[in-house]
Formats: structure tokens, C-alpha cells, sequence
């Protein structure tokens, strides 16, 4: 999918803001566990803008490892989820689509680590589903890792 558009976004309190010049590369709910215990939602959607069009425009997040390859973006202030960055695909940045400021404009591409979903938690989508990583890109993060 591609979309030529400004995008922006931060956390709940606005200490930490940023705007990305898309296309958009990519829309993916994440179901794993880990995503589930740094966000305590049911699931986490992720929204990939390319590095080079991404920009922190004060403060950046900290960053905590959540695997050996994986980080996790987040306010230390307010404590908001903002994203994720894996080494394998340092060619984007990887932002928690709930901080946009108009989510809904984010188009979803597939669904991840279907088999870590909760029983009591879908969507009715026709989407792609799989197991663990999306055959679209070359994710490491997920569970256990
Ligand atoms: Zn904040
Ligand atoms: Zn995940």
C-alpha cells in the first residue's frame, strides 16, 4: 500500500512528538505476548514509516530491550506505548498506531502471532493471519525472542 501524506503524532501527555512524511509502508496488528505485556492492551497495531521520512520533533522515547531483537518505545513522563525498532529492519520505524492523532486513516495490512491471540479477543477483518511473523517483512520480535 502506499500513501503520500503528513502524519503525526505523540503520547498522552505531548512531551514526545513526531511527524512522519509517508508512504506508509506497512499496517499490522500485533497478537504476541510481548506486545500485549508493553502495551496491557489485547493487541497492538503497528503503523511502518520509512526511517528517512521520520522524525522526532522534541524529545525522543526511551527505549527499553525487550529481546535481543527488539526495543520498545515509550514516554518515561506519561508512560504512552509509541513503537518499536528491530535491527533486521532498520529501514523503518515502527510507531503503536493509537498514537496518531487520526488512527483511522491507517490502513491494516495483515494480522501477527495469531497463535499468542486471546481467545476472547478478533477482529472481523478479512485479512491475512499468521501464526507468527508476516511473510511481508523479516520481524525477529514476537514471543520468546
Ligand atoms: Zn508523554
Ligand atoms: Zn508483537
Amino acid at each position: 500500500m502506499t500513501q503520500d501524506a503528513c502524519f503525526e503524532g505523540g503520547c498522552l501527555c505531548g512531551a514526545i512528538r513526531y511527524r512522519a512524511h509517508a508512504p506508509v509502508l506497512r499496517g499490522v496488528i500485533c497478537h504476541c505476548r510481548t506486545c500485549r505485556r508493553h502495551s496491557g492492551a489485547p493487541a497492538l497495531a503497528f503503523v511502518h514509516f520509512p526511517a528517512d521520512a521520520f522524525e522526532w520533533l522534541a524529545a525522543p522515547p526511551s527505549w527499553y530491550r525487550s529481546s535481543p531483537h527488539a526495543e520498545r518505545g515509550f514516554c518515561p513522563t506519561c508512560g504512552s506505548t509509541l513503537g518499536m525498532r528491530e535491527a533486521i529492519l532498520a529501514d523503518r520505524v515502527q510507531v503503536c498506531v493509537g498514537s496518531l492523532d487520526d488512527p483511522s486513516r491507517i490502513h491494516i495490512d495483515d494480522h501477527v502471532w495469531v497463535r499468542s491471540r486471546l481467545p476472547w479477543f478478533d477482529t472481523i477483518d478479512p485479512l491475512p493471519r499468521f501464526a507468527q511473523s508476516s511473510s511481508a517483512v523479516e520481524s525477529q520480535a514476537g514471543d520468546g525472542e
